[in-house]
């Protein structure tokens, strides 16, 4: 029987190319959860960001300061490169936290949920639903859509929309 946990360690893990209101929406009620989160950004060169590590490491961190403060839940930002089950036990993480929206999402989580299991029976997937609000918002089509000049002002929280907006202006 796996150990009673005492203090719940979460691990979200994403690209975060950039942060959107969708992810710190996961981050927020994921933090009321567990006791500490560590979110993790991932290097992810096979997704060609546009936003390089640094610079997605420190969105997020600006970006979530303030939960922090709200929920009194310790957020630690940190970015990786290996596998995510390494990163999350080198954490001390009981819990990777995924979000779901569509259908589309599922197969993919499934799998990955699954194969992570296989690999450490002592982190388990646990998934948020997108919250009606921000279904539909993905860092891709946020990416997408600045490029061609539409408003994603709704979409990512504001320092975010400001480094965005310099990035295709650029
Ligand atoms: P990845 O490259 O690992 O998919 P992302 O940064 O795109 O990284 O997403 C990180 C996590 O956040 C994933 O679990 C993804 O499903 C979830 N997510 C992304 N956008 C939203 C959203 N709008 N609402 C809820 N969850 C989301």
């Amino acid at each position: 029987m796996p150990q009673k946990i005492t203090e719940r360690v979460g691990v979200y893990p994403g690209t975060f190319d950039p942060i959107t209101n969708g992810h710190t929406d996961i981050i927020a009620r994921g933090a009321r959860l567990v006791d500490k989160l560590v979110i993790g950004v991932a290097r992810n060169i096979g997704k060609a960001p546009m936003f390089d590590l640094e610079e997605r490491v420190e969105l997020v961190r600006a970006e979530t300061a303030a939960i922090s403060d709200r929920t009194g839940t310790t957020i630690e930002v940190r970015s990786f490169d290996t596998l995510l089950i390494s990163f999350a036990q080198s954490c001390g993480a009981n819990v990777i936290l995924r979000g779901l929206r569509a259908v589309s999402d599922f197969d993919y989580e499934f799998q990955m949920a699954g194969m992570n299991y296989r690999l450490n029976h002592d982190i388990d997937t646990v998934f948020l639903m997108a919250s009606e609000h921000h279904q539909f918002i993905s860092s891709r089509f946020v990416k997408e859509i600045a490029q061609l000049g539409g408003d994603v002002s709704s979409f990512v929280p504001s320092l975010t929309l400001e480094r965005t907006l310099a990035k295709v202006r650029a």
